[in-house]
């Protein structure tokens, strides 16, 4: 079971979090980013540094463009 202060702060409304709820997008993303609060995510670097970011972007920086 992951320590729930190693999950990534921004988790509860992180959209990439309800595309994998919606099964839209491989749990991958989660396991190794989100529950372990990997602090090399993009999304979260541009949420630190107030970045505006599409929804679509995935914690690699790259853009899934499938997901709506
Ligand atoms: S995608 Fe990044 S910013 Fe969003 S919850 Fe996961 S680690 Fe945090």
């Amino acid at each position: 079971m992951t320590p729930k202060n190693r999950i990534c702060k921004w988790y509860q409304c992180c959209p990439i979090k309800f595309y994998t709820d919606e099964k839209k997008l491989d749990p991958y993303w989660v396991d190794n980013y989100c529950l372990i609060g990997n602090k090399k995510c993009i999304r979260y670097q541009k949420e630190e540094a107030g970045e505006s970011h599409p929804d679509n972007l995935l914690p690699d920086g790259s853009i899934d463009s499938l997901l709506v």
